[in-house]
């Protein structure tokens, strides 16, 4: 189900806007993914400065309801991308992290490291707007510290999208760490 296959590649090359030095370099990839679905993945990169871009835009959008996992084992899965539509449900069981659908749920469109970063901001938040005393304040800094780890790569966890709608998608770097299991309506 989580067969991901190259289905074609261009490159085209045009002068950095940024260093007027160097080349960009423009690489389209469309990949199929689980359903039929399509998605163009678009890759700016200057070969002189540090210039790089990275675009993604779904060609299809019925994805199927279902469940998509992604195991967080090491740096280059941080890189994965992941997209939350307003209906789904993001957790991560191992880091108490759970982003409720709902009307003001905003659309998640990064990579699992800016999900971790926008949730140690959360947390941190949370953390100063306590009392020195409060009993919460060892579990908060633990859970820091776990995020922390996270972040470095050095921390597994499991990354959940469960969408009833079937709008979110997960972009793995690594195939082997990500699944789909469909789900039906009577489920929902
Ligand atoms: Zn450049």
């Amino acid at each position: 189900m989580s067969e991901k296959a190259e289905k074609s590649q261009e490159e085209f090359h045009f002068q950095c806007p940024v260093c007027k030095k160097g080349l960009i370099s423009i690489k389209k990839t469309v990949y199929d993914l689980p359903d039929t679905d399509k998605m163009l993945i678009i890759k700016f990169e200057c070969n002189q400065c540090n210039y790089s871009n990275n675009d993604i835009i779904p060609l299809t959008t019925n994805f199927k309801p279902g469940v998509s996992s992604l195991i967080v084992k090491e740096e280059i899965d941080l890189k994965s991308k992941i997209y939350r539509s307003p209906i789904g449900t993001l957790e991560i069981p191992e880091l108490e992290l759970v982003v409720e659908p709902g009307p003001s749920a905003n659309f998640y469109y990064t990579n699992v490291e800016g999900i971790l970063l926008r949730f140690q901001n959360a947390v941190s938040i949370y953390k100063n707007n306590l009392e020195k005393d409060d009993p919460q304040i060892g579990e908060i800094e633990e859970l820091l510290e776990n995020i922390q780890k996270a972040i470095e790569g050095k921390f597994k966890f499991t990354l959940k999208i469960t969408d009833s709608g079937g709008g979110s998608y997960i972009i793995p770097q690594n195939k082997s760490n990500y699944s789909f299991r469909a789900i039906d309506s009577q489920e929902i």
